[in-house]
């Protein structure tokens, strides 16, 4: 059995694009794989934030996630800063970690365009979130398109440990990354990927109302300007999202309706609304549920970190033996 891994920023409200591409997939994997779903408040601090909204955005954060399915009978789930092997291991993986791979960075080049001055700290992140799956010395990490190339890098950084320091060659096995086929939802604005931090999202938890409102200005295909013109689905990421949520048969019935004009994005946006809502329901529901029950979010969250410390404590003992801290 493979041990999973994987995190989310508290950097903003849980989105359909991080439901889709990562955490749906955590809600099935942790009934196959012993799953570890961390909560990384250390990555979020790297760009600038307000500490009393770090706060509310942590709870809000578990809640969403409990609320999306994960199951704390089966998985794991924890805050990072409450495990601190994570920044202990970090700061061991930065010595044999190439500088050049860290300026290389995709996520690196577009978080800091965005910052007027740029902190070690958005540089060295994927060194961080290696550390984060080293510490389980994870198999499989399941995460949408845009972190598979940090996913290369802890592979790299893990080589690099093991042939530096382990004797058997093998301490850390090399995570290789478990995709969706909705691993990369675009931001309603067409722009970029959908992103907490970009303001071009739909909330797991947002009201029908305010997914309505948010869903019927989405850009489409930007060929279909009059209602009569007929589109490329594979372009617009309305189709993409139907593919992600509605039945194959509408999925079918929908990308006929766009390439011959039958249905203007209109009618298309309505449909999804529909296969939206039948996925949300439930999830809104159990959300209800857990804000009347907020011992039961904060009792998950400490069993899975005292879990947690221990499971990190073991492998931090071998790191130290082999590295001559011992
Ligand atoms: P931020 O803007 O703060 O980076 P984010 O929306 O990118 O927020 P993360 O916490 O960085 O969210 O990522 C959590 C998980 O969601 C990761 O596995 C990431 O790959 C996945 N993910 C994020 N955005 C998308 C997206 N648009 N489509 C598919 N998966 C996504
Ligand atoms: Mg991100």
């Amino acid at each position: 059995m493979s041990r999973i891994f994987s995190g989310i920023q508290p950097s903003g409200e849980l989105h359909i694009g991080n439901y889709l591409g990562a955490v749906k997939n955590w809600t099935k994997l942790q009934h196959e794989h012993e799953t570890i779903i961390c909560i990384v408040d250390y990555h979020a601090i790297t760009i600038p934030y307000e500490p009393a909204q770090l706060r509310t955005r942590r709870r809000d954060m578990a809640l969403s996630l409990l609320a999306a399915g994960i199951d704390p009978n089966v998985a794991t789930l924890f805050v990072q800063s409450q495990v601190p092997q994570h920044t202990e291991l970090a700061w061991v993986l930065n010595t044999i970690t190439p500088l050049g791979e860290l300026e290389r960075q995709t996520q690196f080049k577009e978080k800091s365009q965005r910052q007027e001055s740029i902190n070690a700290g958005l540089l060295n992140y994927p060194v961080l979130q290696a550390a984060d799956i080293l510490l389980y010395r994870a198999n499989l990490v399941p995460v949408g398109e845009d972190q598979v190339q940090h996913l290369e890098l802890s592979r790299v950084v893990a080589r690099r440990w093991n042939a530096t320091y382990a004797a058997d060659n093998d301490f850390f096995p090399e995570p290789q990354p478990a995709l969706t086929p909705a691993r990369r939802i675009m931001g309603l604005d067409g722009q970029a990927k959908m992103s907490k931090s970009l303001n071009n999202t739909i909330g797991l938890l947002e009201p029908p109302e305010e997914v309505w409102k948010k869903l019927r200005p989405a850009i489409t295909d930007p060929k279909r300007i009059k209602r009569t013109d007929p589109g490329t689905p594979e372009v617009c990421n309305i189709y993409h999202l139907h593919k992600a949520l509605s039945a194959p048969d509408t999925v079918e019935h929908v990308a006929k309706q766009c390439s011959t004009a039958g249905w203007g994005c209109i009618d298309c946006k309505r449909v999804l609304f529909e296969s939206m809502e039948r996925e949300l329901i439930p999830i809104r529901r159990r959300a209800e549920e857990l804000r009347r029950d907020p011992a039961h979010v904060e009792a998950a969250l400490a069993d899975g970190a005292a879990h947690c410390r221990k499971l990190a404590g073991e492998t931090m003992r071998g790191v130290r033996e082999r590295m001559g801290f011992d």
